[in-house]
Protein backbone atom coordinates (compact mmCIF):
# COMPACT_ATOMS: atom_id res chain seq x y z
CA UNK A 1 0.00 0.00 0.00
CA UNK A 2 2.68 2.14 0.83
CA UNK A 3 4.94 1.96 -2.03
CA UNK A 4 1.55 2.13 -4.37
CA UNK A 5 1.39 5.85 -2.08
CA UNK A 6 5.06 6.66 -2.96
CA UNK A 7 4.58 6.01 -6.80
CA UNK A 8 0.92 7.01 -7.14
CA UNK A 9 0.32 10.13 -9.41
CA UNK A 10 0.85 13.63 -7.72
CA UNK A 11 -2.44 14.97 -7.79
CA UNK A 12 -4.62 17.91 -5.54
CA UNK A 13 -5.67 16.51 -2.24
CA UNK A 14 -8.98 15.73 -2.71
CA UNK A 15 -11.64 12.58 -1.67
CA UNK A 16 -13.40 10.01 -3.71
CA UNK A 17 -16.15 12.73 -4.99
CA UNK A 18 -13.44 15.12 -6.00
CA UNK A 19 -14.03 17.15 -2.51
CA UNK A 20 -10.87 19.17 -2.62
CA UNK A 21 -8.61 19.42 0.53
CA UNK A 22 -5.40 20.88 -0.32
CA UNK A 23 -2.33 19.35 0.94
CA UNK A 24 0.24 21.60 2.02
CA UNK A 25 3.83 21.28 3.78
CA UNK A 26 5.39 21.93 7.00
CA UNK A 27 8.62 24.19 6.89
CA UNK A 28 11.23 25.20 9.32
CA UNK A 29 13.62 26.14 6.28
CA UNK A 30 13.25 27.60 3.25
CA UNK A 31 15.35 25.47 2.04
CA UNK A 32 12.88 22.58 2.65
CA UNK A 33 10.99 24.19 -0.21
CA UNK A 34 12.44 22.29 -3.53
CA UNK A 35 11.83 18.76 -1.54
CA UNK A 36 8.17 19.71 -0.38
CA UNK A 37 6.92 21.45 -4.26
CA UNK A 38 8.57 17.97 -5.72
CA UNK A 39 6.52 15.54 -3.15
CA UNK A 40 3.27 17.88 -4.40
CA UNK A 41 3.19 20.17 -1.29
CA UNK A 42 0.58 22.64 -2.80
CA UNK A 43 1.52 25.29 -0.53
CA UNK A 44 3.36 26.03 2.82
CA UNK A 45 0.22 25.28 6.08
CA UNK A 46 2.93 26.18 8.57
CA UNK A 47 6.41 28.03 8.66
CA UNK A 48 7.98 27.81 11.55
CA UNK A 49 9.93 30.65 11.57
CA UNK A 50 11.57 30.01 15.02
CA UNK A 51 13.98 27.28 13.23
CA UNK A 52 15.30 30.34 11.50
CA UNK A 53 16.85 31.94 14.99
CA UNK A 54 17.33 28.92 17.25
CA UNK A 55 20.96 29.75 17.25
CA UNK A 56 20.50 33.99 17.66
CA UNK A 57 21.65 35.25 20.58
CA UNK A 58 19.89 38.57 19.35
CA UNK A 59 16.71 39.35 17.87
CA UNK A 60 16.96 39.25 14.20
CA UNK A 61 17.25 42.30 11.59
CA UNK A 62 14.24 43.16 9.52
CA UNK A 63 16.40 42.52 7.07
CA UNK A 64 18.01 39.31 7.75
CA UNK A 65 14.31 38.29 8.03
CA UNK A 66 13.11 39.61 4.88
CA UNK A 67 15.60 37.89 2.85
CA UNK A 68 14.37 33.92 4.54
CA UNK A 69 10.68 35.53 3.46
CA UNK A 70 11.46 36.44 0.14
CA UNK A 71 13.03 33.37 -0.34
CA UNK A 72 10.24 31.22 0.48
CA UNK A 73 7.35 33.11 -1.00
CA UNK A 74 9.55 32.72 -3.84
CA UNK A 75 9.76 28.99 -3.63
CA UNK A 76 5.84 28.97 -3.51
CA UNK A 77 5.19 31.58 -5.81
CA UNK A 78 1.37 31.50 -6.87
CA UNK A 79 0.44 29.49 -3.62
CA UNK A 80 -0.30 29.74 -0.44
CA UNK A 81 2.02 30.04 2.45
CA UNK A 82 1.04 30.26 5.98
CA UNK A 83 4.16 32.08 8.05
CA UNK A 84 3.49 31.29 11.95
CA UNK A 85 5.04 34.21 14.01
CA UNK A 86 8.18 33.53 16.17
CA UNK A 87 6.80 30.56 18.57
CA UNK A 88 9.19 30.93 21.54
CA UNK A 89 8.84 29.13 24.64
CA UNK A 90 8.80 25.54 26.48
CA UNK A 91 9.87 23.06 23.18
CA UNK A 92 11.15 25.99 21.30
CA UNK A 93 13.11 28.71 23.73
CA UNK A 94 14.51 31.40 21.85
CA UNK A 95 17.07 33.66 24.20
CA UNK A 96 16.58 36.87 23.21
CA UNK A 97 12.48 35.96 23.77
CA UNK A 98 11.80 33.69 26.38
CA UNK A 99 12.72 33.74 30.33
CA UNK A 100 14.39 30.80 30.72
CA UNK A 101 13.99 31.11 34.74
CA UNK A 102 10.34 30.32 34.48
CA UNK A 103 9.31 27.10 36.18
CA UNK A 104 6.88 25.78 33.68
CA UNK A 105 7.51 27.49 30.78
CA UNK A 106 4.76 25.18 28.48
CA UNK A 107 2.39 27.28 31.17
CA UNK A 108 4.58 30.87 30.85
CA UNK A 109 4.93 33.15 28.29
CA UNK A 110 5.47 31.75 25.22
CA UNK A 111 4.22 32.14 22.10
CA UNK A 112 1.93 35.20 21.56
CA UNK A 113 2.38 36.46 25.29
CA UNK A 114 5.77 36.53 24.74
CA UNK A 115 5.41 38.43 21.46
CA UNK A 116 3.21 40.54 23.38
CA UNK A 117 5.64 41.48 25.69
CA UNK A 118 8.24 42.17 23.48
CA UNK A 119 6.15 44.02 20.67
CA UNK A 120 9.20 45.19 18.95
CA UNK A 121 10.29 42.12 18.10
CA UNK A 122 6.97 41.56 16.97
CA UNK A 123 6.83 44.57 15.02
CA UNK A 124 10.08 44.04 13.13
CA UNK A 125 8.34 40.28 12.12
CA UNK A 126 5.57 41.39 10.78
CA UNK A 127 7.49 44.39 8.75
CA UNK A 128 9.75 42.10 7.29
CA UNK A 129 6.66 39.84 6.28
CA UNK A 130 5.07 42.70 4.66
CA UNK A 131 8.02 43.68 2.88
CA UNK A 132 8.68 40.28 1.67
CA UNK A 133 5.13 39.98 0.70
CA UNK A 134 5.34 43.06 -1.68
CA UNK A 135 8.27 41.93 -3.60
CA UNK A 136 7.00 38.49 -3.80
CA UNK A 137 3.98 36.57 -5.65
CA UNK A 138 2.83 34.03 -3.30
CA UNK A 139 -0.21 34.03 -0.99
CA UNK A 140 1.23 35.26 2.35
CA UNK A 141 -0.96 34.45 5.46
CA UNK A 142 0.18 35.17 8.71
CA UNK A 143 -0.67 33.67 12.33
CA UNK A 144 -0.20 33.89 16.06
CA UNK A 145 1.39 31.06 17.81
CA UNK A 146 -0.51 29.83 20.96
CA UNK A 147 -3.48 32.33 21.11
CA UNK A 148 -5.72 31.50 24.63
CA UNK A 149 -8.19 34.12 24.23
CA UNK A 150 -10.16 36.72 21.87
CA UNK A 151 -8.36 39.83 23.14
CA UNK A 152 -5.25 37.89 21.74
CA UNK A 153 -6.67 37.60 18.55
CA UNK A 154 -8.05 41.25 18.44
CA UNK A 155 -4.38 42.41 19.09
CA UNK A 156 -2.53 40.12 16.54
CA UNK A 157 -4.41 40.29 13.87
CA UNK A 158 -4.95 44.50 14.49
CA UNK A 159 -1.59 44.84 14.57
CA UNK A 160 -0.58 42.38 11.44
CA UNK A 161 -3.15 44.15 9.60
CA UNK A 162 -1.93 47.92 10.44
CA UNK A 163 1.73 46.65 9.15
CA UNK A 164 0.59 45.53 6.12
CA UNK A 165 -0.45 42.16 6.42
CA UNK A 166 -4.00 40.87 4.03
CA UNK A 167 -4.73 37.66 6.08
CA UNK A 168 -4.10 37.13 9.46
CA UNK A 169 -5.34 34.38 11.74
CA UNK A 170 -3.97 32.43 14.72
CA UNK A 171 -3.16 28.83 15.44
CA UNK A 172 -5.50 27.18 17.81
CA UNK A 173 -3.38 25.08 20.14
CA UNK A 174 -4.90 25.98 23.73
CA UNK A 175 -8.07 24.37 24.48
CA UNK A 176 -9.46 27.82 25.81
CA UNK A 177 -9.18 28.77 21.65
CA UNK A 178 -10.95 25.57 20.08
CA UNK A 179 -13.65 26.26 22.75
CA UNK A 180 -14.08 30.05 22.02
CA UNK A 181 -13.21 29.02 18.39
CA UNK A 182 -16.41 30.66 17.05
CA UNK A 183 -15.83 34.03 19.04
CA UNK A 184 -12.63 33.59 17.88
CA UNK A 185 -13.13 33.28 14.10
CA UNK A 186 -15.03 36.65 13.85
CA UNK A 187 -11.57 38.79 14.28
CA UNK A 188 -9.19 35.91 12.81
CA UNK A 189 -9.87 35.21 8.85
CA UNK A 190 -8.42 31.78 9.67
CA UNK A 191 -7.74 29.48 12.12
CA UNK A 192 -5.00 26.40 12.06
CA UNK A 193 -5.13 23.76 14.78
CA UNK A 194 -2.02 22.32 16.13
CA UNK A 195 -2.69 19.20 17.51
CA UNK A 196 0.63 18.70 19.43
CA UNK A 197 0.18 21.06 21.90
CA UNK A 198 -3.86 20.83 21.43
CA UNK A 199 -3.63 17.27 22.86
CA UNK A 200 -0.68 18.34 25.40
CA UNK A 201 -2.65 21.17 27.18
CA UNK A 202 -6.16 18.77 26.81
CA UNK A 203 -4.60 15.84 28.17
CA UNK A 204 -1.98 17.88 30.68
CA UNK A 205 0.59 15.53 29.40
CA UNK A 206 4.22 17.01 28.41
CA UNK A 207 4.36 16.32 24.62
CA UNK A 208 8.18 15.63 25.34
CA UNK A 209 7.58 13.57 28.63
CA UNK A 210 8.02 9.80 27.51
CA UNK A 211 6.21 8.77 30.67
CA UNK A 212 2.87 9.99 29.98
CA UNK A 213 3.33 9.28 25.74
CA UNK A 214 -0.20 7.13 26.56
CA UNK A 215 -2.41 10.20 27.09
CA UNK A 216 -0.75 11.65 24.01
CA UNK A 217 -3.01 10.79 20.99
CA UNK A 218 -4.29 12.97 18.89
CA UNK A 219 -7.37 10.35 18.17
CA UNK A 220 -8.38 10.92 21.78
CA UNK A 221 -12.26 11.35 21.58
CA UNK A 222 -11.56 14.98 24.03
CA UNK A 223 -9.10 15.78 21.32
CA UNK A 224 -11.23 14.88 18.58
CA UNK A 225 -14.11 17.11 19.98
CA UNK A 226 -12.26 20.47 20.16
CA UNK A 227 -11.06 19.88 16.87
CA UNK A 228 -14.74 19.84 15.75
CA UNK A 229 -15.50 22.63 17.90
CA UNK A 230 -12.91 24.27 15.86
CA UNK A 231 -14.18 23.45 12.44
CA UNK A 232 -18.23 24.33 13.33
CA UNK A 233 -16.30 27.74 14.37
CA UNK A 234 -15.17 28.04 11.07
CA UNK A 235 -18.55 27.04 9.15
CA UNK A 236 -20.22 29.69 11.33
CA UNK A 237 -18.20 32.48 10.26
CA UNK A 238 -17.54 31.52 7.09
CA UNK A 239 -13.73 30.98 7.79
CA UNK A 240 -11.35 28.10 6.48
CA UNK A 241 -9.99 26.01 9.50
CA UNK A 242 -6.60 23.74 8.70
CA UNK A 243 -4.56 21.13 10.97
CA UNK A 244 -1.24 21.75 10.69
CA UNK A 245 0.16 19.03 13.52
CA UNK A 246 1.23 15.92 13.60
CA UNK A 247 -2.45 14.59 13.16
CA UNK A 248 -2.74 15.07 9.88
CA UNK A 249 0.33 12.69 8.95
CA UNK A 250 -1.93 9.76 9.66
CA UNK A 251 -3.68 8.63 6.50
CA UNK A 252 -6.61 7.38 8.78
CA UNK A 253 -6.84 10.81 10.74
CA UNK A 254 -6.57 12.60 8.43
CA UNK A 255 -9.62 11.08 6.94
CA UNK A 256 -11.61 11.83 10.24
CA UNK A 257 -10.52 15.37 10.66
CA UNK A 258 -11.96 15.85 6.87
CA UNK A 259 -14.87 14.45 8.32
CA UNK A 260 -14.74 16.79 11.30
CA UNK A 261 -14.92 19.68 8.83
CA UNK A 262 -11.44 20.51 8.61
CA UNK A 263 -10.45 22.33 5.09
CA UNK A 264 -6.73 21.66 4.91
CA UNK A 265 -4.23 19.65 6.10
CA UNK A 266 -1.15 20.52 6.32
CA UNK A 267 2.23 17.89 7.47
CA UNK A 268 5.94 16.82 6.95
CA UNK A 269 6.34 16.68 3.04
CA UNK A 270 7.16 12.88 3.51
CA UNK A 271 3.70 12.24 4.51
CA UNK A 272 1.81 13.81 1.58
CA UNK A 273 1.78 10.69 -0.26
CA UNK A 274 0.04 8.28 2.10
CA UNK A 275 -2.47 10.91 3.44
CA UNK A 276 -3.37 11.80 -0.23
CA UNK A 277 -4.02 8.37 -1.15
CA UNK A 278 -6.18 7.16 1.72
CA UNK A 279 -8.09 10.71 1.15
CA UNK A 280 -8.93 9.23 -2.51
CA UNK A 281 -10.53 6.79 -1.31
CA UNK A 282 -13.18 8.34 0.53
CA UNK A 283 -16.17 10.52 0.06
CA UNK A 284 -17.49 13.51 2.37
CA UNK A 285 -20.03 11.22 3.47
CA UNK A 286 -17.72 8.13 4.60
CA UNK A 287 -15.48 10.93 6.19
CA UNK A 288 -18.13 12.01 8.45
CA UNK A 289 -19.41 8.83 8.70
CA UNK A 290 -15.87 7.83 10.11
CA UNK A 291 -15.42 10.74 12.12
CA UNK A 292 -18.77 10.01 14.06
CA UNK A 293 -17.81 6.88 15.11
CA UNK A 294 -14.75 8.07 16.39
CA UNK A 295 -16.32 10.70 18.34
CA UNK A 296 -18.47 8.59 19.82
CA UNK A 297 -15.81 6.44 21.74
CA UNK A 298 -14.37 7.17 25.19
CA UNK A 299 -10.33 6.86 24.56
CA UNK A 300 -7.49 6.78 21.82
CA UNK A 301 -7.45 3.32 20.99
CA UNK A 302 -11.30 3.05 20.68
CA UNK A 303 -11.66 5.92 18.47
CA UNK A 304 -8.82 3.89 15.95
CA UNK A 305 -10.33 0.70 16.02
CA UNK A 306 -13.68 2.87 15.21
CA UNK A 307 -12.24 4.66 12.56
CA UNK A 308 -11.09 1.78 11.01
CA UNK A 309 -14.17 -0.48 11.34
CA UNK A 310 -16.50 2.37 9.89
CA UNK A 311 -13.73 2.61 7.18
C1 LIG B 1 1.42 22.04 17.12
O1 LIG B 1 1.51 22.39 18.31
O2 LIG B 1 0.69 21.09 16.74
C2 LIG B 1 2.17 22.73 16.07
C3 LIG B 1 1.94 22.48 14.80
O3 LIG B 1 3.14 23.58 16.46
P1 LIG B 1 4.56 23.07 17.03
O4 LIG B 1 4.62 21.60 16.82
O5 LIG B 1 5.58 23.85 16.29
O6 LIG B 1 4.44 23.47 18.47
MG1 LIG C 1 2.49 24.20 18.84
Amino acid sequence: DRAAAQSAPITPGALADGTSVPLLANLGSPAGAADAIALGAEGVGLFRTEFLFLSSDEAPSVESQKASYVELLTAFEGKKVVVRALDAGADKPLPFLTDDSEENPALGRRGIRALAHRENILRDQLTALAQADAETNAELWVMAPMIATVDETEYFTSLAKELGLKTTGVMVEVPSAAILATEILKSADFASIGTNDLVQYTMAADRLLGSVAHLQSPWHPAALRLIQMVADGGKANGKPVGVCGEAAADPLLAVVLVGLGVNTLSMSPSALADVRAELKKHTLEDAQRIAAAALATGNADQAKTAARAAA
